[in-house]
């Protein structure tokens, strides 16, 4: 396994690696939702990349990226262990030499749901995306249904941009009680890591509710609401049943949804998500 961090040592090391090419994105602190991409991406693929990047510019004034979490040794041996042939952990001033002010920016999708409450994030996430791709030229992009809009804007931006490469969204890895994996859970303690559980309870109830043929999405909503509601130490910021692709908050009747939650715990903010739909109708693949 390579291991570079400058972007001229990481093209040296890709331009003599096989195609097909896979990339997973992350931003380190690995865990095993980050695994299951990686292990996606060695089953498709002849060789594989992990850029290990915390991009300043995706994180705003409330959430400052000198606090997310770092273990770079320890990722390195996880990623080791997976047979991964590179990673990248780009620099600074690679990824913003001076004088940057180039952005690659999603319009509509963004403005929903995460994008209401963290102005720029995306902007932030497309920006570096992108600028990974060109650097590693994937052939295929692994990306996880944890963060769903993410998932959506990157599969738009690819075909806006026309980047020649495939987008691979693969399923939320969990802990034993639900709760979905992420580097920001370790900010938890004991008791907030039980109470953040309520999202995963949150979703289900309403997952429920749709598969029992409940329909309506202020009702399926208020089920997740009320969920919420039972558990102190949450504090809701959003509460959503959207259409999967547009992303647009739904009313009435649907037959197919993406209902998704950001609870704070604490200082922490945890998102999850989860998809319905009509199993009779085939609408999603
Ligand atoms: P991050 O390091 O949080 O930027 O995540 C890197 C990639 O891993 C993103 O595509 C995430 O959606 C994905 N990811 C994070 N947590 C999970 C999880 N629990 N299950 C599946 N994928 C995940």
């Amino acid at each position: 396994m390579k291991v570079v961090t400058t972007l001229a040592e990481l093209i040296d090391v890709r331009a003599v690696l096989p195609s097909p090419f896979g990339l997973v994105p992350t931003m380190g602190f690995l865990h095993q939702g980050h695994l299951s991409l990686v292990r996606r991406a060695r089953a498709e693929c002849a060789s594989v990349g992990v850029t290990i990047y915390v991009n300043p510019t995706q994180f705003g004034a409330n959430d400052d990226s000198n606090n997310y979490p770092r273990d770079f040794d320890r990722d390195l041996s996880l990623l080791e262990a997976e047979g991964v042939d590179l990673v990248w952990a780009p620099n600074d001033e690679d990824m913003y030499p001076p004088d940057f002010q180039t952005w690659v920016e999603v319009e509509a999708l963004t403005r929903a749901l995460e994008g209401i409450h963290r102005p720029g994030h995306f902007r932030g996430v497309t920006t570096i995306v992108a600028k990974l791709f060109n650097a590693t030229q994937p052939n295929k992009a692994y990306f996880g249904q944890k963060d769903a809009q993410q998932a959506v804007v990157i599969r738009r931006m690819v075909q806006d941009l026309n980047f020649p490469l495939k987008v691979v969204v693969c399923s939320t890895v969990r802990e034993s009680d639900g709760l979905a994996m992420s580097s920001r859970n370790s900010h938890l303690d004991p008791q907030q890591r039980e109470a953040a559980t309520v999202l995963y309870r949150a979703l289900t109830a309403a997952t429920q509710a749709f598969d029992a043929g409940e329909r309506n999405a202020e009702v399926l909503r208020n089920i997740m609401s009320e969920v919420l509601l039972t558990e102190p130490l949450a504090r809701p910021q959003y509460v959503s049943v959207a259409d999967p692709d547009t992303l647009a908050e739904l009313t009435g009747t649907v037959e197919c949804a993406l209902l998704s939650m950001a609870v704070y715990v604490g200082k922490t903010r945890l998102i999850d998500n989860m998809v319905v739909e009509n199993k009779g109708k085939g609408i999603r693949d």
